[in-house]
Formats: C-alpha cells, structure tokens, sequence
C-alpha cells in the first residue's frame, strides 16, 4: 500500500462534480427546483476547475489569473448590458463562445506540442492517434459552432434579415465539411513538415467556420429554434471531443451531457415545428424569414380594455397565450396580476405555452417563472388544445407565428406544417399586439380577421395593466 495517490483523490472530486452536474440537470427540468438545479451545477463546474488545475500541476498560475480576470470582465460586461429580451442573443453568443474555446484549446494543443517545437513527427506520433484525430473533430464543430451562433445571434437580433438561398447549398457544406476533415486528417496524421501541418489544420479552421455559415444562412421562417438548439448540442460535441484530444475525463462527461441534452431538445424543437432534422438543415422549406409579407387585412375588429373587462367578467375559462411580444413588452407580471384578478373572480385561467414561442427554447416559461405565475397554471400546447373550444376567452399577448392558422392552412409556407395553439375555437379571442405587423416568420395572420377575435391595440404591459385595473375595480 502506498497510500492516497492525488490521483485518486482528483477521481473522486470528479465523479462528484459529474454527480453535481447531472443532479442539477434533473432539477432544472422543473421551474420550482430549476434555481437549486442552476446553482449545483455551478458548484459542479467550480469544482471541476479545481480538480484540472490540480491535475495539471505545476502551471503558471499567472495565465489563469489572467484568463479569469478577462472572462469574468467579459461575462459582467455582458450580462450587466444585457436586457432581458436579448437573453435569446445572448445563449446563441454562449454557444458559440463554447464553440470557439473547444476549437481554441484544441489548436492550442497542437501548437504547443508540434508546431513550436517544430518536431519533425506527424501530429499522431507526438500527441497520439485518438488525441490527433479528436483534435481534427474538435476544430471541425467548435468552428462551426462558433460561426453559425454569430450568424444566428444577428439573425435573432434582426441585424440579419431573410433567409438567402444558397445554391447547391447541401452539396457546397459537404464540401466544405469533408474537405475541411480531409485538410485536418492529412495535417494530423501524413504531413511531418509543421509549416505545412499547420496551414492544413488553419485550412481546416477556415472551412469549418464556412461550413456553420452555410448551414445558418438560409434557414428562415420559423426554424430558427431547431439550429439554436442543434448549435447548443454541437458546441457540447466539441467540447467532448476536446476532452478526448486532451485525455480530460471530466470535459468528455460535461461535454456528453451538453451534447445530449442539446440533441434531445432538438428533437423537441423539430417535433414542435412538425419537421424532421435533415428537412430542416435542407432548408426544403421554411420560407425566407419574412420580408413580402401580404399584410392586407379586411373586416378587422379592434376594442378597448374596458370592453375586453367586460367580456372576462362573464368568462369561466380564460386561456392566456403568450409569446414574444410579451417578453419584449415585459408584460409577465402584468399578465400575473390579470391572471390572479381572473382567479379572484372564480375564472379558471391557465396559460397556454407553445414550444417555440419567443425566440429561445423554452423562453416563455423563463419569463413567467420571473415573474412567478405558478407552475400549475402552465399548460403545454397538446394539453390545452383540446380544451379550447370549451374556452370562453383566449387572450393572446404578444404571440403571432405560434396562433396562425396558416400553419395548416398554407401548408408550403414559412410556418406550414407547424403544429399550433388553435385559439381561433375559442368563443372568444383578444389579440394583444401594437399593430398588424406579421411575426417572425413575417407572413399574414387569418386570426386578426375571424369573427370571433378582438384586437386590443397597444403594447401588451399597458393593455394588460388597464385590463387588470379594470378587472379589479
Ligand atoms: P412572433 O415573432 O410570431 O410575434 C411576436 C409579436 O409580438 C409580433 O407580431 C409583434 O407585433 C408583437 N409585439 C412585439 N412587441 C410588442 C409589444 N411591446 N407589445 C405587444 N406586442 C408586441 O412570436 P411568437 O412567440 O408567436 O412566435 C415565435 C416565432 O419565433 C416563431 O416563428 C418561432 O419559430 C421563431 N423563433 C423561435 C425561437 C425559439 O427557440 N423559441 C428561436 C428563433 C425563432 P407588433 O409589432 O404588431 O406589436
């Protein structure tokens, strides 16, 4: 027996860190316990650090201090500028940071062990088959990831507009993909001259960040959601195969679990848009993002709060369904004050949750949970759905893509296929909205011209501040 090995003891700590992450990933799936969930999976990640510096060893600890300084400054700068309407941005900027530190630490690697010392062996020999070859993944997703989360951050924050189509479009990113491997494959593994080795896994940096452009570019319409999350599952597949590159066991956990949980909310996402992954990546359909949108409306029937009050007065059942114009509004916890005037009165109101409603997976829970509208008058879209022709009122607040009946009613546009809350069964529907401006997916929506629906003008914390007034009065 020779004892304790620091080996053992860093083994340890990083089963429990993994054990942290994975019992916070657990909590966050449910808004009660998310909290609690989001701060041991800070913990995990803090002891994670501490575990690889112990790895590590001897390191100059002036670099870490320094790396810390700088992405704490950065981190602040960002969140403390940031409002809550741009949280959707600034995921997509996390992904892709996660991306780009992935294929970062990876070039790093190969630098540091072949290029500097200019050895005059392939990578494979210096650093190993598995390490080059994960390597050589690693650059290929973090670029890709990082190029296509900056596209997608503009795009969301409408800097970018429209969906152009790109000509041969699957066959120039299998181009760009396979050839960017076939760079970095031969760099890694056929070429012992470091001059040369590092042009073709630079050449390789530069194709894969081209390829994430291509994929981003011409997805329009409403499937943005789908490539955010797809972009949060491959920035965690870099990040693991950087784990690999480097032999580090706990960023291969951590980066599995991001990778997977991405993946399984993609599947959700493409679920919610009734579409399949490949059709989407495609881009087969979904439009061009909006832009020529027919907007012509006739017979459209506009109100005031007052009359609105009027009508919930006499409503045993209200429908609340939010979506993106309420997050920019800020209107959660004006729509929280109608909902407990509602309740007061004897109203059974619920909330009707679409799953690409907003602009991020899962926003409109985060900002309901904000202003904590309890968790058991959330109802899922398939769940409400049934429920709505037995409603007396529905008021939609800020949501336009997520009510059209378009999607089945023009089933090759921008959101057709899309399965929707159909709130047009409703008896009766009050559309919260400034104006008849078209949503994201910027196309005409029917429901503003049925007979049973009522515009309420105006922006949604105002118009809800009045109904709530009203209601109590
Ligand atoms: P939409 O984008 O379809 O519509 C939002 C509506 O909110 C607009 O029509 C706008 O109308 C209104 N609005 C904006 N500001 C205000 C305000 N201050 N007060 C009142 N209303 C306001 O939102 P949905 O939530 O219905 O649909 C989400 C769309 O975004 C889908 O197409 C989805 O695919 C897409 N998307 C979703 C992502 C996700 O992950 N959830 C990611 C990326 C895209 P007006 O200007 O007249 O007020």
């Amino acid at each position: 027996m020779t004892g304790i090995e620091i080996t053992d003891v860093t083994a340890v700590l990083a089963l429990g860190s993994i054990a942290l992450f994975v019992l916070g990933l657990k909590r966050l799936a449910k808004v009660r316990t998310s909290r609690s969930g989001n701060a041991l999976m800070a913990a995990g990640m803090l002891l994670a650090v501490v575990i690889t510096l112990i790895e590590v060893g001897r390191v100059d600890y002036r670099w870490i201090a320094g790396g810390l300084a700088v992405g704490t400054a950065i981190g602040i700068v960002i969140v403390v500028r940031a409002r809550a309407t741009k949280m959707p941005q600034i995921v997509a900027r996390f992904n892709g940071f996660g991306g780009a530190a992935s294929a970062l630490v990876a070039m790093s690697l190969f630098w540091g062990a072949v290029v500097e010392p200019a050895s005059a062996a392939t990578t494979a020999t210096v650093l190993g088959g598995t390490s080059a070859a994960t390597m050589v993944l690693s650059v290929l997703i973090g670029s890709s990831t990082f190029s296509g989360s900056v596209l997608a951050e503009l795009k969301l924050s409408g800097r970018i507009d429209g969906a152009p189509r790109i000509p041969v479009r699957a066959a120039l990113m299998g181009l760009l993909l396979v050839g960017g491997a076939a760079l970095g494959v031969v760099g890694a593994f056929a070429v012992t001259d470091t001059t040369l080795a590092a042009g073709l896994v630079v050449g390789l940096l530069v194709a894969a960040a081209l390829a994430g452009i291509v994929l981003v570019l011409p997805i329009g319409g409403a499937d943005m959601p789908v490539v955010i999350s797809l972009l949060n599952s491959l920035s965690g597949l870099a990040a693991a195969a950087t784990g690999f590159a480097l032999a580090n066991n706990l960023l291969i956990m951590a980066g599995t679990i991001v990778g997977a949980a991405g993946l399984i909310l993609t599947q959700i996402m493409c679920k919610a848009m009734n579409r399949s992954l490949v059709n989407v990546m495609v881009g087969g359909y979904g439009g061009d993002g909006g832009g020529d949108a027919d907007t012509e409306y006739t017979g459209v029937v506009s109100g005031d709060a007052e009359e609105a009050a009027m009508v919930l007065e006499a409503a045993e059942s209200v429908v609340i369904v939010p979506g993106y114009g309420l997050a920019v509004a800020r209107a959660q916890h004006a729509a929280h004050e109608v909902a407990k005037a509602l309740a007061e009165q004897g109203t059974r109101v619920r909330f009707g949750i679409h799953p690409v409603a907003g602009r991020m997976p899962g926003h409109m829970n985060v900002v309901l949970a904000e202003a904590e509208v309890p968790y058991e008058q959330l109802a899922e879209m398939d769940e409400i759905n049934p429920d709505l022709s037995q409603t007396d009122v529905v008021i939609v607040v800020g949501a336009n893509d997520v009510v059209n009946p378009a999607a089945s009613s023009d089933p090759t546009g921008p959101i057709g296929g899309m399965p929707i809350i159909e709130v047009e069964r409703a008896r009766r529907v009050f559309v919260i909205k400034r104006s008849l401006s078209p949503g994201y997916a910027g196309i005409k929506n029917e429901l503003f011209e049925r007979d049973n629906t009522v515009m309420l003008f105006g922006d949604a914390k105002e118009v809800l501040d009045s109904l709530a007034t009203e209601l109590s009065a």
